[in-house]
């Protein structure tokens, strides 16, 4: 299990030097994995990545969120290929960096729908998809989809959905589950975890208002639990996010507009310490 940090904790800007600080401070704060955001793939500098990676002794991972131009859960098929060649071209960054995962909101755009997705447009989005998972096949990339809450996609909000978009696709896709999601759209921390069993392919720990671990409501104790007791051994990585790290997009899509934490260091320490003893503490379950 590779203990890992979202990019953003760190900086909003993804140049070289941004790659590079990224990837340093992930490093100096513990963890052993950096999930670089990919909003704009095409200028994404995935050599600096490699490198940056490779100096600090990292594993690297690209996730994002699509946007409506690129919204591959459409019935407008110019909206369609947008998001295919967008993600062909994440999938493709994530391959030159090294990366073994990429995911995220892939399925549909980030935002607030008006209406549920049409199955027309569910229909795009899974062959899209699958296409990705092909094109990630070839190149060693492993593509799963993020559960994201009502306000954030239309096509699934739990982790049975997934399962169902999963299915309906044909194609081997893997579950990404959030706990900051979770909370706020399953019925439990546990079950999920038990029914997505081992499409379960990526997490992200969050809490539920995006800041410190442990200040909020999320019951972290029993998703790990779940986790000890699916054997889950995939990437776990910390997301946050405060107005005071921001990129155009992703804040926006998101809603940051609170400062949570000014200081990336100390909250990313805090959090590769929590999760760390999380994980220890589940592990001794089978002692009981
Ligand atoms: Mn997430």
């Amino acid at each position: 299990m590779r203990i890992g940090c979202h990019g953003l904790v760190w900086t909003g800007v993804f140049d070289a030097k941004g790659i590079r600080s990224a990837t340093e401070s992930t490093r100096a704060a513990g963890f052993d994995l950096i999930e670089y955001p990919l909003m704009s793939p095409s200028t994404f500098d995935a050599r600096e990545a490699r490198r940056a990676l490779d100096d600090c002794g990292l594993a690297g991972t690209g996730s994002l969120g699509l946007g409506p131009e690129t919204d591959v859960a459409s019935e407008d098929l110019a909206r369609v290929r947008a998001g295919r060649d967008l993600l062909f071209q994440a999938v493709d960054r994530v391959a030159e960096f090294g990366g073994s995962h990429l995911c995220g909101v892939l399925q549909s755009a980030m935002r607030k729908y008006g209406a549920p997705a049409t199955p027309a447009a569910v229909d795009n989005s899974a062959k899209v998809l699958s296409e990705v998972v092909d094109r990630g096949r070839a190149s060693g990339v492993s593509v799963s989809v993020e559960v994201v809450n009502r306000y954030e996609s239309n096509v699934f909000n739990t982790g049975r959905g997934a399962l169902e978009y999963i299915a309906h696709s044909g194609a081997d896709l893997g579950v990404h589950l959030d706990t900051y999601h979770m909370n706020i759209e399953e019925s439990s921390m546990f079950e999920p975890v038990l029914d997505v069993g081992d499409r379960l392919r990526y997490v992200h720990i969050g809490e539920s208002h995006r800041g410190y671990l442990g200040t909020g409501s999320v019951d972290f104790k029993t998703f790990f639990h779940a986790l000890h007791r699916t054997a889950y051994d995939g990437p776990v990585v910390f997301e946050s996010f405060s107005s005071a790290v921001v990129e155009p997009t992703l804040t926006s899509a998101l809603g940051i507009w609170r400062n949570l934490w000014d200081d990336g260091a100390d909250l990313g320490a805090h959090a590769n310490s929590f999760i760390r003893g999380a994980v220890t503490a589940a592990r001794t379950i089978s002692l009981h």
